[in-house]
């Protein structure tokens, strides 16, 4: 079952530690400055998407099963 990855861009300030963590998953977009998620699928595979959620330091990042 494909998780359910997503970044509320209202609280992200694109540090890029998501994208440090998960860059399969996570990826900083330079002309907003705001994390967007480019494959949840990767979650299932690479399992850093828990991390990243954990490491967010705005808690912006949201994964469910
Ligand atoms: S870790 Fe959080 S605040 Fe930093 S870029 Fe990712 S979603 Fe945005």
């Amino acid at each position: 079952m494909a998780m359910n990855i997503k970044v509320d861009e209202e609280k992200c300030i694109g540090c890029g530690r998501c994208e440090e963590i998960c860059p399969a998953v996570f990826h900083v977009r330079e002309a907003t400055g705001k994390s967007e998620v480019i494959d949840a699928e990767a979650c299932e595979f690479v399992g850093c998407c828990e991390a990243a959620e954990e490491n967010c330091p705005v808690e912006a990042i949201t994964v469910e099963e």
